[in-house]
C-alpha cells in the first residue's frame, strides 16, 4: 500500500481531477477546467487529465459501436450513437458487478438493455462480442489510472461524471480507493441532474452502495470543492450542495478563466467557454434550472475580453459556449465583438423567440461571429410545444430558422420524440415542419423523451401516473440505478422508438444531416455552403493553426426577409 498521500483534511494541496470515457472530446472538459481555474488561485496544485482524446479508448467505443450496428437490423438503429449510449452505459455498469453465480442473469439484463433501446433480439454470441470489447476496455482503463496515480500522487481524486461515464469513474475510484485508502475521493457532474438526482431512489441507493465514494458535489462546484479542501465539511458528510454547505453561488463577473494549460488542445475541434450558468425558462422534460439554480450571466465585454485571452493561448478561433442558454446575451455580446479589434466564431444553444424572428439581429449576429444556434425546436406540433412549456409556435420556429440561415448561421436543431400525449398526428406534424423548412436547417439531432424520478420539472407531476420499472428490480445490483417509464402512455416507449426511427429516415430522405465524426461534418458543411451564400466558414477552416478568418464583419446581407413579428409588440423577453 502507498501511504504517500494521506495528509491531515486541511493539507490536502494535490488535486487531480479527471474525465474518463466514454466522452466526445469536441471541446476540452469545461467542469474540471474551471474548477483548476478555481482552485489555484487559492493555492492548490491541480492537475486535469481527459481520457477521451486517448486513442486507444476511442477505438474500443468505436468497436463497440461497430459491433452493435452490425447487430441491429437497419430500420431500427435510429441514431445509434445517441440511443446506443443507453446501451454502453448500462452494458459497462453490469459489467463491473457481474459474479460467477450471477452470469446468467447479467447475459439477460444486456440483451435486455439492447432490446429495450433498439427493439430487435440480440443472440447470446453479440453479447459474448460485447463483453469481450468491455474485458479489453477496464483492462485498459486500469493499466491507465495506476500508472496516472503512480505518476500524479494526488491527495484528492476528483471525477465529473455523464452519461456515458459512469462506469469507467466507478471502475476508476474504486480501484484508486483499493491502491490508495486514504486518497479522497470525490464525484460530480451532470449525472446528478437527471439519472441520479437528488430525491430520487435511485441516488439513495447510490449513495448506500459506493463506500469508495467519499464526497459527492452536486450542483456548481468550485465553491463546494474549496469548503471541502479547507476543512469545513463535516467528515460525515457524504453529500455536498449549494443549500446545505451555505455558500451561495458563483459570482460570474468574478469568475476565473477556465484553465486549459494541462489539455492536449489540438485535438479539440472548437475552443470552449461560457458566459452563464442556469437557464431563466422552465421547460417541463429539462434539469439545467434543477442542477444550476439561479439563473447569472457576464457581462459581454468580460465575455470577448475572455474569449480573446483563450484564442490568444490556443489559436483556435472557434468557440463553443456551454451555456443553457445565449439568448439573453446575444446582442449585446455581438455588438461588443462589432466594436473589438478581434473576430471569434462561437457557437451555442439558443431559444427560438421573437428576436430570432427579426432578420436584422440574425444577419447582426452573424456578423458579430455568432457561427452556430443549437435550437431545442423538440416539436412541430402547438399542442405539444404547449404542454411542454416552451413558449413558442411552429410559425415562430419557421421564421427563426429561415432567418438564422439566411444569414449564413448553421442551425442545428434537437427534437424530442414521444412526449407524453403527441400523438401520430402531432408527430406527423413534426415531420411536415422539417421537410418545409429543409434547406434551412444545417443539421439534424433526435432523442426519445426519457422520463426521470426526479430532476425534471415536470418529475414530480409525471409520477403521479401509473409508472413502470423498464428492468426487472434485481437489474438494480447490476446497473446501481433504475429506468422508469410512464405506463399505458401514449405513446408508448416502443412507439416512441419507431417514431424516432421513422423521423430519422425522413430526416434522410430529405437530404438532412445528423454528422458525428469529422467527416460527416465536412460533408454537412460543404451542403451549407451550397445552400446558402452567406453560410459560415467550414468547421476545418476555423480550426486551431488554420489562417486567421475575418469575414464576418464585412459580410453583405442578401436578403430582405419578412419580418411578421418585428411589429408586434415588445411583450416577450426581459432578461435579467
Ligand atoms: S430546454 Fe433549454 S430553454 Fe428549456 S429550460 Fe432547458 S435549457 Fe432552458
Amino acid at each position: 500500500m502507498n501511504t504517500n498521500n494521506h495528509p491531515g483534511t486541511t493539507d490536502r494541496k494535490k488535486i487531480l481531477l479527471l474525465l474518463l470515457p466514454f466522452w466526445t472530446p469536441l471541446i476540452p472538459p469545461m467542469g474540471i477546467s474551471c474548477l483548476k481555474g478555481f482552485l489555484q488561485k487559492h493555492g492548490y496544485n491541480v492537475k486535469t487529465i481527459d481520457a477521451n482524446i486517448e486513442a486507444g479508448f476511442r477505438e474500443i467505443n468505436d468497436n463497440y459501436f461497430k459491433k452493435l450496428e452490425s447487430a441491429v437490423p437497419g430500420d431500427h438503429r435510429g441514431n445509434l450513437l445517441n440511443i446506443g449510449i443507453d446501451v454502453l452505459q448500462g452494458h459497462m455498469t453490469a459489467h463491473l458487478h457481474r459474479e460467477r453465480d450471477n452470469e446468467a442473469r447479467y447475459i439477460e439484463l444486456v440483451k435486455s438493455l439492447i432490446y429495450k433501446t433498439f427493439y430487435s433480439v440480440a443472440k447470446d454470441s453479440l453479447v459474448r462480442e460485447l463483453n469481450a470489447i468491455l474485458d479489453t476496455f477496464f483492462l485498459q482503463l486500469e493499466t491507465y489510472m495506476l500508472d496516472i496515480l503512480e505518476k500524479e500522487q494526488p491527495h484528492v481524486l476528483g471525477l465529473s461524471t455523464f452519461k456515458g461515464i459512469l462506469a469507467s469513474s466507478l471502475f476508476a475510484f474504486k480501484l484508486a480507493k483499493e491502491k490508495y485508502p486514504l486518497l479522497l475521493t470525490v464525484m460530480g457532474g451532470g449525472i446528478f441532474a437527471d439519472q441520479l438526482a437528488m430525491g430520487s431512489p435511485n441516488f439513495d441507493y447510490f449513495i448506500e452502495n459506493t463506500p469508495y465514494i467519499d464526497k459527492i458535489i452536486i450542483g456548481e462546484g468550485e465553491l463546494l470543492l474549496l469548503k471541502l479542501l479547507q476543512g469545513e465539511v463535516p467528515a460525515h458528510e457524504k453529500v455536498l450542495t449549494s443549500q446545505d454547505m451555505n455558500c451561495g453561488v458563483m459570482d460570474l463577473s468574478t469568475a476565473d478563466l477556465p484553465d486549459f494549460s494541462d489539455l492536449q488542445m489540438k485535438y479539440y475541434p472548437n475552443m470552449a467557454s461560457y458566459t452563464s450558468r442556469s437557464c431563466p425558462f422552465q421547460c417541463n422534460f429539462c434539469s439545467e434550472t434543477i442542477n444550476w439554480g439561479t439563473y447569472r450571466k457576464k457581462k459581454a465585454k468580460q465575455v470577448v475580453r475572455e474569449l480573446t485571452q483563450l484564442y490568444e493561448q490556443g489559436q483556435c478561433q472557434l468557440f463553443l459556449l456551454s451555456d443553457s442558454l445565449l439568448n439573453p446575451i446575444i446582442s449585446e455580446l455581438a455588438r461588443e465583438f462589432l466594436t473589438s479589434d478581434i473576430a471569434l466564431y462561437w457557437d451555442g444553444y439558443l431559444r427560438v423567440d421573437r428576436k430570432v424572428c427579426n432578420p436584422e439581429n440574425t444577419f447582426m449576429w452573424r456578423r458579430g461571429g455568432f457561427y452556430r444556434a443549437r435550437l431545442g425546436i423538440e416539436s412541430g406540433s402547438s399542442k405539444v410545444l404547449e404542454a411542454m412549456n416552451k413558449e413558442i409556435t411552429p410559425q415562430q420556429i419557421k421564421t427563426a430558422v429561415s432567418n438564422l440561415a439566411q444569414a449564413g448561421i448553421k442551425t442545428t436543431t434537437y427534437w424530442v420524440i414521444g412526449f407524453p400525449g403527441e400523438t401520430e398526428e402531432d408527430f406527423l406534424q413534426t415531420l411536415d415542419l422539417i421537410e418545409s423548412l429543409k434547406n434551412d436547417i444545417y443539421e439534424v439531432d433526435c432523442n426519445p423523451f426519457r422520463f426521470h424520478l426526479s430532476g425534471q420539472v415536470k418529475s414530480l407531476q409525471w409520477r403521479e401516473k401509473k409508472i413502470a420499472r423498464l428492468y426487472p428490480k434485481w437489474a438494480r445490483e447490476f446497473l446501481l440505478m433504475e429506468t422508469w417509464f410512464i405506463d399505458n402512455a401514449n405513446p408508448s416507449r416502443e412507439d416512441i422508438y419507431r417514431r424516432v426511427n421513422r423521423f430519422l429516415e425522413h430526416c434522410k430522405k430529405l437530404g438532412i444531416p445528423n454528422p458525428y465524426s469529422l467527416d460527416e461534418i465536412c460533408k454537412a458543411d460543404e451542403r451549407w455552403q451550397k445552400l446558402h451564400k452567406n453560410a459560415v466558414p467550414p468547421l476545418l477552416d476555423l480550426q486551431q493553426g488554420s489562417a486567421y478568418i475575418n469575414e464576418c464583419k464585412h459580410l453583405k446581407k442578401l436578403q430582405t426577409a419578412v419580418d411578421m413579428f418585428q411589429k408586434e409588440e415588445d411583450d416577450d423577453f426581459d432578461f435579467i
